[in-house]
């Protein structure tokens, strides 16, 4: 029985709920209110204990104090941007887990990230059920996880 999110008038509903999450710590750092509303709620619903944050410096201040296990990083953010604190936060614990958000036109940066030890990189607008499944096989062996 396959976890499912569906978005039904504007409501994201959870089917299944997983837990996979229990006692993992995910860091959303997007510059979006709605998409970190969004994540929030999907990896809530998974048993994640999230964290937000909309700028890099509150971001680091997160990973300091909160030490994630992974990290759903927005790649385009005003100021400090997503392949800065990445490599902040690579600097400060290699083995965070990262996975990036981009936009279409980034992929000349996907070079860089992944030699700094990106995990995956989906590309906005991404479908939320394939991030949601990404994020819980970083947590599965080999042999548990699901693509779909
Ligand atoms: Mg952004």
């Amino acid at each position: 029985m396959a976890n499912k999110v569906v978005i039904e008038n504007g409501f994201v509903r959870y089917l299944f709920r997983g837990g996979i999450g229990l006692n993992k710590k995910l860091l959303i750092v997007d510059d979006q209110t709605g998409i970190r509303i969004l994540l929030t709620e999907v990896f809530n619903a998974e048993g994640y204990t999230t964290f937000q944050a909309s700028n890099g410096r509150l971001a680091l201040e997160i990973v300091k104090k909160e030490a994630p296990d992974l990290v759903l990083l927005d790649m385009k953010i005003p100021g400090m941007d997503g392949l800065d604190i990445l490599r902040h936060i690579k600097q400060m614990d290699e083995s965070i887990k990262v996975i990036m958000m981009t936009a279409y036109g980034e992929l000349d940066m996907i070079k860089e990230t992944t030699e700094l030890g990106v995990l995956e990189h989906f590309t906005k607008p991404f479908d939320i059920d394939e991030l949601r499944i990404a994020v819980n096989n970083q947590f599965l062996a080999p042999n548990e996880r699901r693509f779909g």
